[in-house]
């Protein structure tokens, strides 16, 4: 047996974090704080009695056309349900966590002419009120009338009714400034806001932050201004044409007699513009007029063919008219723009207003005019929050809000279920809560109809169905709306988020492996989640005891998660850039929607029960090997071990077949070298030296662990305790919050107290790093290693609900541990294959993975299903 090799190794204390903001942003006043209810709970609701900044709770833009909302909420929802979820585990650790000034924001938008509708919508959730804020002592709204931000015509024009009907006085902001605010907060704040759009080709774009400036902003509404935007605060309203959004549906309504945006849109798409648009080869004789390069095809003038034929006005195709209308409108402005551009040297247009409403033809014509005016040296680009930057920047206005002081890294875009549907058109009265969600969902299966979208389409009161019912066009789909190609989720304010200080190249850095912007990848990866749902569908019932009320919840999660994966077969774009890691948060999320919050614990305690019985045996067989077998056998464990994963399809079929302690033998002594990445030989050299000169151990080791059961018993605790007894602190992380089988940080304390009853060094580890508490370990026996001094073993939340991990947006917690680690291992398919698989650190990295899925094993490693990954990398 190996001596230990400690020397004293003072214990580390994880101080608390402080909070390091920038001057404007809202500075926190904790005096006083106090944690509301029970003090054990893991997101406890915190009281600032003595927080002075205004918190903004929402800011509308009253535009001619519609109306667009911002509004902040901190959910009640989430806090509850975690707190559900933490009464049913075991134990939850007290744990020092930052007072989070978090919330989330959500984007609504309403007709300008239904201002009814919106007046009820802020009635109903109480936003001039600012209740939630004032329920917990956060002042804001305590004094006085309330005070609304507004922006946009109606600002003026409606201000009487909004004293009359809600108490509120709108505080004008203007609108330009607010374009430009909102437009800046959204191209820094938001990853992947922006994206080019060419023949149908939607590609998201990051923009770097310090080269943003100068771009020309073409905001399309009603009417359409052209700013020049210089940098923050510094713009210039330097064009605008009124023939834009509003001449587009005006004359649309007049010619087609279409009785809403949408359908005009919608009808549109099966026109052919050459009935009514006049071509350069209707003057050429079907020629091209190539001495100054225009196609036969190229329009000579819009509409133009109706005056030189001899045709019956009623003989015009409203299709056809609707999408020469379109054609003609956005082209026209894409011009219009280039010209401005050219004027003012710029080579970056972003467009946005609801005009362009996410539809494909519109972005593709003014894409086509800016490419072909400019000869290609200038872009268009789309934005995302097309329509919603008057409305964020008169958001942003609230003084001291510090919202533009956040970076991309504390935002998380979700995309729940349920009416009303963020960015979407509100419908009906909002859903409050859970119950209404799932009779929400049940409504499609009483009608047998199938969802695209999580939005409804018709307005209350027209279908007897609560206000849902089936475009008539789109036979058995429901779509949010029949155009908008992309849906808006709700953007999680997460302050608690950061990057991770040991990226190596933290700009270049992407986490998914796998690119979902490939057709087939995609369509095999929604196979797969889909074929996976009966089964998760089973197990979260289950988790809840299978009563009537989780089955209802069961069958509603199954709809609504399904309606997301066929919304993104329909439109891969809908949801912005998404990467495997977020298609995976994306169905835990949903599951947590409908109150599940943690399908797999029965199955994980049973597991993790089973694999503690046998961890003494296992832990004598490693003792008894020389230093050198014992390295390769604990690599081994690890491998072996993380064959039980109820991510892989592959897998549970396995578990139908064989006991735990089965699999894992069977699987160990399958584990056949050279692996398919096999660096172990490197990782021995760097742990064990090759001649006599001992390496140093590492200081400090950040093991981030997957499952639960004998993938963290088995495997990754007895690889822990080695380090330890190297004299190297281990940091155990793992997830905030459950994601199929996997240990989650809240979870790990009472798995290592029960494995440190058979092993003195995790104990010691343990008692250390301060885990164990209230005499978790009663074992008092003699100590059989004769470990003195233990370097400790800690446990941090990695600040992430899936199974993958996002190096960009983890813990400030994991951030401050991760300092001074100098070397990491990332453990499982989710963390080390499907992401970070090319993601390079700052210190070693060991990358350990059984790979459970063929198409993975070809692809990365050009091998067969349970092949494994050991791969050993130097700090860059
Ligand atoms: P405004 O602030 O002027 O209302 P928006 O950015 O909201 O500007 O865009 C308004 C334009 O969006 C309209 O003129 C129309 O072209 C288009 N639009 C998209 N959806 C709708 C809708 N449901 N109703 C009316 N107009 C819509």
């Amino acid at each position: 047996m190996e001596e230990s090799s400690t020397s004293a190794i003072p214990k580390v204390e994880v101080k608390a974090m402080e909070m390091h903001r920038s001057s404007s942003r809202p500075q926190l006043d904790v005096s006083g704080a106090a944690i509301q209810g029970n003090f054990e709970d893991r997101n406890p609701t915190i009281l600032l009695p003595n927080q002075s900044d205004d918190i903004s709770h929402f800011a509308i833009d009253l535009g001619g056309s519609l109306i667009k909302i911002v509004y902040f909420s901190r959910h009640a929802e989430v806090e509850s349900e975690l707190e559900d979820h933490n009464k049913r585990s075991p134990r939850t650790i007290t744990r020092r966590r930052s007072p989070i000034l978090g919330g989330r924001l959500h984007f609504v938008r309403f007709e300008t002419s239904k201002l009814d509708d919106c007046l009820n919508f802020i009635q109903s959730k109480n936003l001039h009120r600012g209740q939630s804020f004032h329920e917990r002592g956060i002042s804001g709204f305590t004094d006085g009338e309330p005070i609304i931000k507004a922006t946009g015509g109606g600002a003026y024009k409606f201000a009487d009714i909004f004293k009359d009907r809600l108490g509120v006085t709108l505080s004008k902001e203007d609108e330009m400034d607010c374009l430009v605010a909102g437009a800046n907060f959204l191209l820094k704040a938001i990853r992947h806001e922006a994206f080019t759009h060419m023949e149908g080709h939607k590609e998201f774009v990051q923009i770097d932050q310090n080269d943003l400036f100068p771009y020309l902003l073409c905001n399309i509404g009603s009417g359409v201004s052209m700013i020049k935007v210089d940098g923050d605060g510094k713009f210039q309203r330097v064009s605008g044409t009124n023939v834009g959004g509003g001449t587009f549906w005006g004359l649309g309504r007049l010619l087609t007699k279409c009785t809403s945006f949408d359908e005009i849109l919608e009808i549109s798409q099966g026109g052919d513009n050459r009935s009514v648009d006049m071509l350069v080869g209707d003057i050429y004789g079907g020629l091209d007029y190539s001495k100054i390069g225009l196609s036969a095809s190229t329009i000579a003038s819009s509409f133009g063919k109706v005056v030189s034929e001899n045709k019956d006005l009623a003989d015009y195709r409203r299709e056809d008219i609707a999408l020469s209308l379109l054609r003609m409108i956005s082209y026209n402005i894409g011009q219009i723009a280039y010209l401005n551009a050219l004027r003012y040297g710029l080579k970056r247009i972003f467009f946005g207003g609801f005009f362009i409403r996410g539809h494909a033809y519109t972005m593709d014509t003014i894409s086509f005019a800016v490419q072909f005016w400019s000869k290609g040296a200038a872009q268009a680009m789309f934005l995302r929050h097309e329509g919603y930057m008057g409305a964020l920047g008169a958001f942003m206005s609230y003084d001291k809000h510090g919202l533009s002081d956040w970076t991309a890294n504390q935002f998380v875009e979700r995309f729940p279920m349920g009416a009303p549907y963020s960015g979407g058109k509100i419908h009906g009265p909002p859903i409050n809560d859970l119950n209404e969600k799932i009779s929400w969902m049940e409504k499609f299966l009483q009608k047998g109809t199938e969802i695209t979208a999580p939005v409804p389409i018709t307005s209350p009161g027209t279908t007897g169905l609560g206000g849902f019912d089936r475009p008539s066009s789109r036979e058995g789909l429901l779509r949010s709306d029949a155009s908008a190609n992309l849906n808006v989720g709700v953007l999680h304010l997460v302050p608690s988020l950061e990057p991770f200080p040991l990226l190596a190249d933290p700009k270049r850095y992407e986490p998914n492996t796998v690119d979902l912007g490939d057709p087939s990848e995609l369509q095999y990866w929604l196979t797969i989640l889909s074929e996976h749902l009966p089964d998760l569908v089973d197990k979260a019932v289950a988790s809840e005891g299978g009563t009537d009320n989780s089955k209802r919840r069961g069958d509603a999660f199954a709809r609504a998660f399904r309606a997301h994966l066929a919304r993104l077969m329909e439109e891969p774009a809908a949801y912005g850039k998404l990467g495997l890691a977020n298609l995976l948060e994306l169905r835990e999320e949903c599951l947590r929607e409908f109150h599940f919050s943690d399908a797999y614990r029965a199955i994980k305690q049973r597991e993790n029960e089973a694999s503690l019985a046998v961890l003494q045996d296992l832990l004598m067989e490693l003792d008894s090997m020389d230093e050198e077998k014992r390295l390769l056998a604990l690599i081994e464990g690890v491998l072996a071990a993380n064959i039980f994963d109820w991510g892989s399809r592959a897998c549970v079929e396995l578990y139908h077949k064989g006991t735990i302690i089965e699999i894992y033998r069977m699987s160990r002594k399958k584990m056949q070298r050279p692996w398919g990445v096999d660096d172990f030989d490197k990782f021995k050299e760097r742990m064990l030296g090759s001649g006599k000169d001992k390496p140093k151990p590492h200081k400090r080791a950040l093991l981030f662990v997957d499952n639960s059961g004998a993938d963290i018993v088995l495997g990754m605790l007895p690889l822990t305790r080695e380090l330890l007894r190297r004299g190297t602190e281990v940091v155990l992380v793992a997830n905030s919050l459950p994601a199929l089988n996997d240990v989650t940080a809240s979870e790990l304390p009472d798995i290592v107290a029960e494995a440190a009853k058979h092993c003195h060094i995790l104990r010691k580890a343990a008692e250390a790093g301060g885990l164990l508490v209230d005499a978790m370990v009663d074992n008092q026996e003699e100590d059989p290693q004769n470990v003195s001094v233990v370097p400790p073993l800690m446990v941090v939340e990695n600040g992430c609900g899936g199974p993958c991990i996002d190096f960009r947006q983890v813990s400030t917690e994991l951030a401050a541990i991760a300092k001074d680690a100098d070397l990491i291992i990332l453990e499982g398919m989710g963390r080390s294959l499907h992401t970070n698989y090319d993601a390079r650190f700052n210190c070693e990295a060991l990358k350990l993975a059984m790979v459970k899925n063929q198409r993975l094993a070809e692809k990365i490693l050009n091998g067969n299903i349970y092949d494994c990954i050991c791969r050993y990398e130097p700090a860059v």
